[in-house]
């Protein structure tokens, strides 16, 4: 699977989440506000890095040794090592970790349908190479229809944000803040949707 669609299909899938949170919620709490539900409650760029953590450390580290781009980055141990090492060292702020982890986890869900490293390094892999180029592999339909959903997918998620006018900047600072807390601060007067 491509970037776009790592990408979008994480981003969508986790604002479902949330929307189906809210609407439980609010079913209990009829003057729940709109700004209780969204991505806001894990960090957008631990959610992105995750997303993408697998194929970044095979695309750059495997690639040229295996010819094949899961190797390590796509197994079990991996898995569980990393999600361990960002759940100690983001323990204070569990946007970061809850973002990181949930990317890396829907990752390695979306590339289930492949070749896919599992128990390495306990089991002795034949790692498949790769005979198509990056262009010859986006001129397949299951490859583009991928790209091209993933980007719909992330689209509805950017114009779902502008309609809440969740201020993006608060959520970033939010991240990098010393002493984050789970709730953000959002003016109270604003129109909600
Ligand atoms: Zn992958």
């Amino acid at each position: 699977m491509f970037p776009f669609a790592h990408i979008g299909y994480t981003f969508f899938v986790v604002e479902l989440v949330f929307i189906f949170i809210y609407i439980f919620k609010k079913l209990s709490n009829k003057n729940l506000d709109t700004i209780h539900w969204g991505i806001r409650y894990v960090s957008l760029y631990a959610l992105l890095i995750g997303s993408l953590g697998p194929d970044i450390i095979d695309k750059a580290i495997s690639l040229p040794i295996t010819g094949n781009g899961r190797y390590i980055g796509h197994s079990l141990l991996f898995d569980v090592v990393i999600s361990i090492i960002a759940l100690a060292v983001f323990w204070k702020n569990k946007r970061i970790w809850i973002g990181f982890i949930v990317g890396w986890q829907t990752h390695m869900i979306l590339d289930v349908g492949g070749f896919m490293p599992w128990l390495f390094p306990f089991v002795n892999y034949d790692f498949p190479e790769r005979t198509l180029s990056y262009l010859e592999m986006i001129q397949l339909p299951s490859v583009y229809l991928n790209e091209i959903f993933g980007v719909v997918g992330l689209l509805i998620v950017v114009v779902l944000y502008l309609r809440r006018k969740i201020p993006v900047q608060a959520m970033i600072k939010e991240d990098f803040s010393k002493h984050p807390s789970y709730f953000i601060t959002i003016d109270k007067n604003r129109k909600n949707i």
